[in-house]
Protein backbone atom coordinates (compact mmCIF):
# COMPACT_ATOMS: atom_id res chain seq x y z
CA UNK A 1 0.00 0.00 0.00
CA UNK A 2 1.83 3.24 -1.10
CA UNK A 3 0.33 6.49 1.15
CA UNK A 4 -0.64 9.75 -0.56
CA UNK A 5 1.11 11.18 1.96
CA UNK A 6 4.99 10.95 1.96
CA UNK A 7 7.52 13.24 2.41
CA UNK A 8 11.66 12.69 2.10
CA UNK A 9 14.38 14.46 4.21
CA UNK A 10 17.67 16.06 3.14
CA UNK A 11 20.24 18.15 5.21
CA UNK A 12 21.39 21.09 3.23
CA UNK A 13 24.74 20.32 2.03
CA UNK A 14 27.83 21.89 3.15
CA UNK A 15 30.37 21.94 -0.25
CA UNK A 16 30.02 22.40 -4.14
CA UNK A 17 29.67 18.66 -4.88
CA UNK A 18 27.58 17.75 -1.89
CA UNK A 19 25.30 20.17 -3.57
CA UNK A 20 25.98 18.88 -7.18
CA UNK A 21 25.31 15.19 -5.59
CA UNK A 22 22.02 15.75 -3.73
CA UNK A 23 20.54 17.24 -7.02
CA UNK A 24 21.34 13.72 -8.44
CA UNK A 25 19.75 12.45 -5.66
CA UNK A 26 16.66 14.49 -5.75
CA UNK A 27 15.94 14.01 -9.37
CA UNK A 28 15.48 10.19 -8.54
CA UNK A 29 13.53 11.02 -5.89
CA UNK A 30 11.39 13.55 -7.67
CA UNK A 31 10.41 10.21 -9.84
CA UNK A 32 8.33 9.12 -6.30
CA UNK A 33 6.41 11.73 -6.52
CA UNK A 34 6.56 12.74 -2.75
CA UNK A 35 4.09 15.44 -1.57
CA UNK A 36 7.30 17.57 -0.62
CA UNK A 37 10.76 17.61 0.42
CA UNK A 38 12.05 18.76 4.39
CA UNK A 39 15.33 20.15 4.64
CA UNK A 40 16.72 20.04 8.29
CA UNK A 41 18.07 23.21 10.37
CA UNK A 42 21.64 23.24 12.41
CA UNK A 43 20.53 24.27 16.27
CA UNK A 44 21.57 27.53 16.71
CA UNK A 45 21.16 28.30 13.14
CA UNK A 46 24.48 27.05 11.60
CA UNK A 47 23.30 25.97 8.31
CA UNK A 48 20.35 28.68 7.99
CA UNK A 49 21.32 29.82 4.73
CA UNK A 50 21.90 26.50 3.20
CA UNK A 51 18.71 25.27 4.25
CA UNK A 52 16.48 28.08 2.97
CA UNK A 53 18.92 27.97 -0.28
CA UNK A 54 17.99 24.26 -0.66
CA UNK A 55 14.34 24.85 -0.05
CA UNK A 56 14.07 27.23 -2.96
CA UNK A 57 15.67 24.90 -5.24
CA UNK A 58 13.66 22.49 -4.79
CA UNK A 59 10.83 24.75 -5.05
CA UNK A 60 12.32 26.31 -8.46
CA UNK A 61 12.61 22.39 -9.49
CA UNK A 62 8.43 22.56 -8.99
CA UNK A 63 7.93 20.90 -5.55
CA UNK A 64 7.03 21.65 -2.14
CA UNK A 65 9.34 21.83 0.25
CA UNK A 66 9.64 22.84 4.11
CA UNK A 67 12.63 24.21 6.03
CA UNK A 68 13.12 23.08 8.97
CA UNK A 69 13.49 25.82 11.95
CA UNK A 70 15.04 25.26 15.54
CA UNK A 71 14.73 27.64 18.03
CA UNK A 72 17.44 26.78 20.59
CA UNK A 73 20.10 29.44 20.80
CA UNK A 74 17.40 32.29 18.88
CA UNK A 75 16.22 35.26 20.24
CA UNK A 76 12.55 36.27 19.10
CA UNK A 77 14.11 38.79 16.66
CA UNK A 78 16.28 36.17 14.66
CA UNK A 79 13.31 33.92 14.50
CA UNK A 80 11.38 36.73 13.15
CA UNK A 81 13.72 37.36 10.93
CA UNK A 82 13.72 34.07 9.17
CA UNK A 83 10.51 33.49 9.05
CA UNK A 84 9.73 36.81 7.34
CA UNK A 85 12.64 35.31 5.35
CA UNK A 86 10.45 32.12 4.73
CA UNK A 87 7.05 34.31 4.24
CA UNK A 88 9.03 36.42 1.13
CA UNK A 89 10.17 33.09 -0.49
CA UNK A 90 6.22 32.00 -0.46
CA UNK A 91 6.85 29.19 1.72
CA UNK A 92 4.21 27.87 3.58
CA UNK A 93 5.39 24.76 5.38
CA UNK A 94 7.47 24.23 8.55
CA UNK A 95 9.52 21.51 10.71
CA UNK A 96 9.23 23.21 13.68
CA UNK A 97 12.03 21.84 15.96
CA UNK A 98 14.06 22.69 19.77
CA UNK A 99 16.97 21.63 18.43
CA UNK A 100 20.26 20.02 20.08
CA UNK A 101 23.17 22.66 20.81
CA UNK A 102 26.33 21.04 20.70
CA UNK A 103 27.37 19.88 24.26
CA UNK A 104 29.34 23.05 25.94
CA UNK A 105 26.67 25.74 24.91
CA UNK A 106 24.30 24.93 27.41
CA UNK A 107 20.63 26.18 26.15
CA UNK A 108 20.47 30.00 25.81
CA UNK A 109 18.47 31.59 23.77
CA UNK A 110 14.94 32.88 23.96
CA UNK A 111 12.79 29.80 23.30
CA UNK A 112 13.14 26.67 25.79
CA UNK A 113 11.29 24.10 24.25
CA UNK A 114 9.37 23.85 20.84
CA UNK A 115 6.28 24.12 21.87
CA UNK A 116 7.48 28.04 22.36
CA UNK A 117 7.95 28.09 18.79
CA UNK A 118 4.90 26.80 17.55
CA UNK A 119 3.97 29.51 19.34
CA UNK A 120 5.72 32.20 18.17
CA UNK A 121 5.00 31.27 14.87
CA UNK A 122 1.02 31.65 14.92
CA UNK A 123 1.38 34.33 16.75
CA UNK A 124 3.59 36.31 14.29
CA UNK A 125 2.48 34.95 10.81
CA UNK A 126 -0.90 32.83 11.68
CA UNK A 127 -2.18 30.52 9.87
CA UNK A 128 0.32 31.35 6.60
CA UNK A 129 2.36 28.15 7.68
CA UNK A 130 1.11 24.15 7.91
CA UNK A 131 3.52 23.63 10.45
CA UNK A 132 4.61 19.68 11.64
CA UNK A 133 6.43 18.75 14.94
CA UNK A 134 8.58 16.27 16.02
CA UNK A 135 6.98 13.20 18.12
CA UNK A 136 8.74 10.34 20.43
CA UNK A 137 6.83 7.18 20.27
CA UNK A 138 10.02 5.59 22.38
CA UNK A 139 10.14 9.07 24.29
CA UNK A 140 12.81 11.84 23.79
CA UNK A 141 15.97 10.67 25.59
CA UNK A 142 15.80 14.20 27.83
CA UNK A 143 12.01 13.54 28.91
CA UNK A 144 11.56 12.75 32.81
CA UNK A 145 9.03 10.64 32.07
CA UNK A 146 7.02 8.81 28.57
CA UNK A 147 3.85 10.37 30.55
CA UNK A 148 5.68 13.72 30.62
CA UNK A 149 6.88 13.29 26.97
CA UNK A 150 3.66 12.80 26.10
CA UNK A 151 2.15 15.70 27.78
CA UNK A 152 4.57 17.67 26.18
CA UNK A 153 3.73 16.79 23.15
CA UNK A 154 -0.09 17.37 23.05
CA UNK A 155 0.93 21.01 24.38
CA UNK A 156 3.46 21.60 21.39
CA UNK A 157 -0.35 20.44 19.07
CA UNK A 158 -2.06 22.32 20.97
CA UNK A 159 0.04 25.57 20.72
CA UNK A 160 -1.10 25.27 16.81
CA UNK A 161 0.95 22.68 15.15
CA UNK A 162 -0.80 20.35 12.40
CA UNK A 163 0.89 17.59 11.91
CA UNK A 164 3.68 15.61 13.53
CA UNK A 165 6.72 13.56 12.51
CA UNK A 166 7.83 10.64 14.62
CA UNK A 167 11.42 10.14 15.17
CA UNK A 168 12.61 6.92 13.81
CA UNK A 169 11.88 3.16 15.33
CA UNK A 170 11.72 -0.08 14.32
CA UNK A 171 9.44 -0.83 16.85
CA UNK A 172 6.30 -0.44 15.43
CA UNK A 173 4.06 -1.54 18.36
CA UNK A 174 5.60 2.10 20.22
CA UNK A 175 4.14 3.85 17.49
CA UNK A 176 0.72 2.14 17.69
CA UNK A 177 0.25 2.87 21.28
CA UNK A 178 1.85 6.36 20.96
CA UNK A 179 -0.73 7.50 18.78
CA UNK A 180 -3.62 5.30 20.69
CA UNK A 181 -2.68 7.66 24.05
CA UNK A 182 -2.29 10.89 22.23
CA UNK A 183 -5.82 10.37 20.38
CA UNK A 184 -7.06 9.46 24.08
CA UNK A 185 -5.79 13.01 25.29
CA UNK A 186 -7.38 14.25 21.90
CA UNK A 187 -4.99 14.62 19.53
CA UNK A 188 -6.52 14.53 16.07
CA UNK A 189 -3.75 15.63 13.96
CA UNK A 190 -2.20 13.09 11.62
CA UNK A 191 1.41 11.51 13.09
CA UNK A 192 2.95 11.07 10.45
CA UNK A 193 5.69 7.75 10.80
CA UNK A 194 9.73 8.35 10.43
CA UNK A 195 11.57 5.64 8.84
CA UNK A 196 15.01 5.33 8.77
CA UNK A 197 16.55 2.76 5.84
CA UNK A 198 18.82 0.91 7.31
CA UNK A 199 21.99 0.79 5.03
CA UNK A 200 24.93 1.11 7.64
CA UNK A 201 25.06 -0.65 10.86
CA UNK A 202 27.83 1.24 12.90
CA UNK A 203 26.51 4.51 11.79
CA UNK A 204 22.60 3.45 12.54
CA UNK A 205 23.58 1.86 15.79
CA UNK A 206 25.71 5.27 16.57
CA UNK A 207 23.01 7.88 15.75
CA UNK A 208 20.24 5.73 17.27
CA UNK A 209 22.13 5.77 20.55
CA UNK A 210 22.23 9.28 20.70
CA UNK A 211 18.69 10.26 19.70
CA UNK A 212 17.00 7.39 21.64
CA UNK A 213 16.02 5.13 19.07
CA UNK A 214 16.09 1.26 20.08
CA UNK A 215 17.78 -1.16 18.07
CA UNK A 216 15.57 -4.59 18.81
CA UNK A 217 18.22 -7.32 19.79
CA UNK A 218 17.35 -9.17 17.05
CA UNK A 219 17.82 -6.89 14.39
CA UNK A 220 20.85 -5.30 15.94
CA UNK A 221 22.48 -9.02 16.50
CA UNK A 222 21.60 -10.01 12.69
CA UNK A 223 22.81 -6.52 11.60
CA UNK A 224 26.27 -7.12 13.96
CA UNK A 225 26.76 -10.62 12.32
CA UNK A 226 27.06 -9.40 8.80
CA UNK A 227 30.13 -7.58 9.47
CA UNK A 228 31.47 -5.93 6.52
CA UNK A 229 28.89 -7.60 3.89
CA UNK A 230 26.93 -4.02 3.16
CA UNK A 231 24.99 -6.23 0.23
CA UNK A 232 23.58 -8.56 3.19
CA UNK A 233 23.49 -5.34 5.52
CA UNK A 234 21.15 -3.74 2.42
CA UNK A 235 18.84 -6.69 1.94
CA UNK A 236 18.35 -7.29 5.57
CA UNK A 237 17.10 -3.92 5.59
CA UNK A 238 15.45 -2.95 2.77
CA UNK A 239 13.23 -6.13 3.98
CA UNK A 240 12.83 -5.31 8.01
CA UNK A 241 12.11 -1.62 7.21
CA UNK A 242 9.84 -2.35 4.11
CA UNK A 243 7.54 -4.82 6.26
CA UNK A 244 7.77 -2.53 8.75
CA UNK A 245 6.01 0.26 6.48
CA UNK A 246 3.44 -2.37 5.22
CA UNK A 247 2.54 -2.96 8.70
CA UNK A 248 1.94 1.17 9.91
CA UNK A 249 -0.07 2.10 6.88
CA UNK A 250 -2.23 -1.31 7.30
CA UNK A 251 -2.64 -0.66 11.13
CA UNK A 252 -3.22 3.09 10.18
CA UNK A 253 -0.57 5.22 10.20
CA UNK A 254 -1.64 8.44 7.92
CA UNK A 255 1.67 8.62 5.98
CA UNK A 256 5.87 7.92 5.87
CA UNK A 257 8.25 10.54 5.92
CA UNK A 258 11.67 8.85 5.39
CA UNK A 259 14.83 10.54 6.76
CA UNK A 260 17.04 9.51 3.19
CA UNK A 261 20.60 11.44 4.27
CA UNK A 262 20.65 12.53 0.91
CA UNK A 263 20.69 9.17 -0.01
CA UNK A 264 18.16 8.18 -3.41
CA UNK A 265 18.80 4.08 -3.15
CA UNK A 266 17.45 3.13 -0.12
CA UNK A 267 13.88 5.63 -0.16
CA UNK A 268 13.63 4.12 -3.64
CA UNK A 269 14.18 0.71 -2.53
CA UNK A 270 11.24 0.30 -0.17
CA UNK A 271 8.95 2.95 -2.19
CA UNK A 272 8.91 0.26 -5.08
CA UNK A 273 8.88 -2.95 -2.60
CA UNK A 274 5.39 -1.34 -1.09
CA UNK A 275 2.68 -2.29 -3.62
P1 LIG B 1 10.61 19.67 22.42
O1 LIG B 1 9.29 19.29 21.93
O2 LIG B 1 10.81 21.03 22.97
O3 LIG B 1 11.04 18.58 23.52
C1 LIG B 1 12.37 18.51 24.00
C2 LIG B 1 12.38 17.85 25.39
O4 LIG B 1 11.82 18.76 26.34
C3 LIG B 1 11.54 16.58 25.49
O5 LIG B 1 12.19 15.72 26.39
C4 LIG B 1 10.23 17.07 26.09
O6 LIG B 1 9.54 16.05 26.81
C5 LIG B 1 10.72 18.17 27.01
N1 LIG B 1 9.74 19.25 27.23
C6 LIG B 1 8.98 19.85 26.30
N2 LIG B 1 8.20 20.81 26.85
C7 LIG B 1 8.50 20.81 28.16
C8 LIG B 1 8.04 21.57 29.29
N3 LIG B 1 7.13 22.54 29.14
N4 LIG B 1 8.57 21.30 30.52
C9 LIG B 1 9.50 20.31 30.68
N5 LIG B 1 9.98 19.56 29.65
C10 LIG B 1 9.48 19.82 28.42
N6 LIG B 1 17.14 18.88 15.17
C11 LIG B 1 17.75 19.93 14.58
O7 LIG B 1 18.60 20.57 15.19
N7 LIG B 1 17.45 20.31 13.29
C12 LIG B 1 16.50 19.67 12.58
O8 LIG B 1 16.25 20.03 11.43
C13 LIG B 1 15.82 18.57 13.17
N8 LIG B 1 14.83 17.92 12.52
C14 LIG B 1 14.12 16.94 13.15
C15 LIG B 1 13.02 16.36 12.50
C16 LIG B 1 12.26 15.38 13.13
C17 LIG B 1 11.08 14.80 12.42
C18 LIG B 1 12.63 14.92 14.43
C19 LIG B 1 11.86 13.83 15.11
C20 LIG B 1 13.72 15.49 15.09
C21 LIG B 1 14.46 16.51 14.47
N9 LIG B 1 15.53 17.14 15.10
C22 LIG B 1 16.17 18.20 14.50
C23 LIG B 1 15.96 16.71 16.43
C24 LIG B 1 15.29 17.52 17.57
O9 LIG B 1 15.66 18.87 17.48
C25 LIG B 1 15.75 16.94 18.89
O10 LIG B 1 15.18 15.67 19.08
C26 LIG B 1 15.55 17.83 20.10
O11 LIG B 1 16.24 17.24 21.21
C27 LIG B 1 14.10 17.97 20.54
O12 LIG B 1 13.38 18.76 19.70
P2 LIG B 1 11.79 18.87 19.86
O13 LIG B 1 11.33 19.85 18.89
O14 LIG B 1 11.16 17.54 19.86
O15 LIG B 1 11.74 19.48 21.34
Amino acid sequence: MKPHNFSIEFFPPKTVEGTEKLRVTRAKLATLNPKYFSVTFGAGGTTQQGTLDTVVEIRREGFDAAPHLSCVGGTRESIRTILREYQAHDIRRLVALRGDLPSGYGMGGEFRYAAELVEFIRAETGNWFHIEVAAYPEMHPQARSPQDDLSNFVRKINAGADAAITQYFYNADAYFRFVEEAQKLGVTAPIVAGIMPITNSSQLQRFSEMCGAEIPRWIRLKLNSYGDDNASIKAFGLDVVTSMCERLLQGGAPGLHFYSLNQAAATTAIWERLV
